[in-house]
């Protein structure tokens, strides 16, 4: 069973005024399941109202009351995972397994930022007289506009929503069109737990018409967003001319680097799974793989033997590891990637090519050799493609790794404490994991520098971008 999905405003999930719809697809399939509400001007100016009324409601909620139900509808999503995730698996095609663990961390997420709620501290200054006492308040920096992807459906939003929450902020979500019924769930769950009417709104509908209306108009003060670099400048640079608050969690290309001295076993085995989880449509998925030449056969040889062990399929039936990629497009793109490396002179290991028939399956795809003249090397291909070829020394992975206006996430594996030391500080990126796969975790930072984007999700910072610092000084005359 597929449930069509409406929008949330004001506490009640309501067909949008119009009664406007769009379709949801199973990307397995190619099967139209379902439909989702398409939120207009008039629902945007309700659901605006509801947040403002929401905002002064959850603002003045103490921190230990709004912690108590994030933590009730964490309690909630586990309760509900296995039936959430049979839902996200016909939008979004990942395996059930992955979509459970998806729907689990999101829960951790809300816990943690629940902790969050209650550890917004001020500061007191020491004053230069006796009878002045400086402080600062952290309080909400006001309602937020929230832009989510489809590749986590819930995930991308329970970042952004329990940190606003857990701030005091109430939220507008404009989830993803493409895969909207599981983070009806995730929204569910909220209501569920008893948080007040206006306090979050969730809308679909066409996200450049929504993003238009609800950044710059007053009540909004704070936007986050998660997708491309393309899109992501594109309202960083409104969000200036408006002057609000930004995160932006965007594209990467993360580089690779596997040095002579590595655990090859543990590299090859670790990458082919976190390569080609999600079927590859990760923005912090490895990329570019830069191996030392002393091991880049054996490398080789042994990524790929991991990867031929993948099971791609429809996500519901049992033992599939990959499922299809969630668009049409994003397959063409792949392809049209894999077939310009390989005019440029990559070769192919294993796969390479779309599955026929239904769906939008691509095959898990290793390539060696790639030129960096190759689109793929410079390209997002957010798809499941692996890139390998040689490097030959530490200041030539390192330049190679740093080439792109990328800086997201970044990969290394070796056992030359030097080596890894010295990575720590050369590597241009916001995240980097060393010796095994250490990422997203609800307590660790998550985020981007360079075009990759700017503002953390995660660790004792997220929060902070939805809070305000105000400076109050007091004479006690
Ligand atoms: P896209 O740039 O068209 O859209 C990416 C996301 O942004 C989608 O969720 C879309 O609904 C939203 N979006 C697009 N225009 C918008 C606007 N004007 N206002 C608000 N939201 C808007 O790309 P696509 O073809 O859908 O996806 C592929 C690319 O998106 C990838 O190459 C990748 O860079 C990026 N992406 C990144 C992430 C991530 O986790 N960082 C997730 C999904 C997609």
């Amino acid at each position: 069973m597929y449930p069509d999905t409406q929008l949330y405003i004001d506490g009640q999930w309501r067909n949008a005024l119009a009664g406007k719809t769009l379709p949801v697809t199973n990307p397995a399939t190619d099967e139209v399941i379902g439909q989702v509400a398409h939120a207009a001007t008039a629902d945007l100016d309700l659901a605006l109202a509801a947040t403002e009324r929401g905002f002064n409601l959850w603002r003045d909620t103490a921190a230990h009351q709004r912690a108590n139900l994030m933590r009730k509808a964490a309690a909630l999503l586990r309760e509900r995972a296995n039936a959430i995730a049979a839902i996200m698996t016909q939008e979004q095609g990942k395996p059930v397994a992955q979509a459970k663990i998806e729907i689990l961390n999101a829960a951790d997420v809300i816990d943690w930022f629940a902790g969050e709620a209650t550890r917004t501290y001020g500061q007191i200054i020491p004053s230069r007289a006796r009878d002045v006492q400086q402080q600062t308040l952290k309080l909400p920096v006001g309602p937020v506009a929230a832009f989510t992807p489809w590749n986590f459906p819930i995930n991308q939003i329970v970042r952004k929503l329990s940190a606003a929450l857990a701030a005091g902020c109430s939220i507008i979500v404009k989830g993803p069109e493409e895969t909207p019924a599981s983070p009806a769930e995730l929204i569910k769950a909220f209501a569920d737990a008893g948080i007040p009417a206006g306090v979050i709104a969730l809308v679909y509908g066409t996200p450049a018409e929504i993003s238009e209306y609800l950044l710059p108009h007053p009540t909004i003060r704070k936007i986050s967003f998660t997708g491309s670099t393309r899109v992501g400048k594109h309202l960083a640079a409104l969000a200036g001319q408006h002057m609000k608050k930004a995160t932006m969690e965007l594209g990467g290309h993360a580089p690779v680097l596997v040095f002579d001295d590595a655990d090859l076993d543990a590299a090859a085995k670790e990458l082919a799974q976190s390569k080609f989880r999600n079927a590859g449509q990760v923005c912090i998925a490895p990329t570019r793989f830069l191996i030392q030449q002393g091991v880049y056969e054996a490398f080789v040889e042994k990524f790929t033997a991991a990867v031929r062990e993948l099971k791609l399929g429809n996500g519901l039936e049992d033992g599939v590891t990959m499922g299809p990629m969630v668009l049409g497009r994003s397959v063409d793109n792949i392809e049209a990637l894999v077939q310009d490396a390989i005019a440029h002179g990559a070769k192919t290991c294993t796969g390479g090519k779309r599955v026929a028939g239904k769906g939008n399956f691509f095959e898990p795809t290793v390539l060696r050799d790639v030129p960096l003249s190759a689109r793929a090397m410079s390209e997002e291909p957010f798809g499941p493609v692996a890139l390998l070829r040689p490097f030959a020394t530490y200041d030539e992975a390192i330049a190679e790794a740093n080439r792109l206006p990328y800086g997201l996430a970044a990969y290394a594996y070796s056992r030359n404490i030097a080596t890894v030391n010295a990575l720590g500080r050369d590597v241009e990126s916001g995240m980097l994991s060393i010796n095994h796969i250490g990422f997203g975790l609800p307590e660790t930072p998550f985020g981007g520098v360079k075009d990759s984007g700017h503002g953390t999700e995660g660790g004792s910072e997220a929060i902070e971008s939805y809070l305000e610092t105000r400076f109050v000084t007091v004479a006690g005359r």
